[in-house]
C-alpha cells in the first residue's frame, strides 16, 4: 500500500496529508487559512506543496540513520 503524499504546513509544521498532490494544494490552503488566517495564493501553494514533494521522492528513506538537522 503506497504511503499518501504528505507535505509540512509552512507556519506551524503540521502534518497536512491528501490523497494527490492537488488535494494537498486545496487542504494545505484552507489550513493556511482556517489555521493561520493566511490567504496565500493557489500558485504559491502549489510551488510549495510541489517543492515539498520533490524533496520527498529525491530522499531515500534510511531506516537505521540518525536524526538529522
Ligand atoms: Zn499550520
Amino acid at each position: 500500500m503506497p504511503e499518501q503524499p504528505a507535505v509540512k504546513c509552512p507556519s506551524c509544521q503540521s502534518d497536512i496529508r491528501a490523497a494527490d498532490e492537488s488535494g494537498l494544494v486545496s487542504v494545505l490552503q484552507e489550513h493556511l487559512y482556517e489555521e493561520h488566517v493566511l490567504e496565500m495564493p493557489g500558485e504559491r501553494v502549489r510551488e510549495n506543496v510541489s517543492a515539498q514533494l520533490q524533496i520527498l521522492m529525491a530522499t531515500t528513506p534510511v531506516p537505521s540513520a540518525g536524526p538529522k538537522s
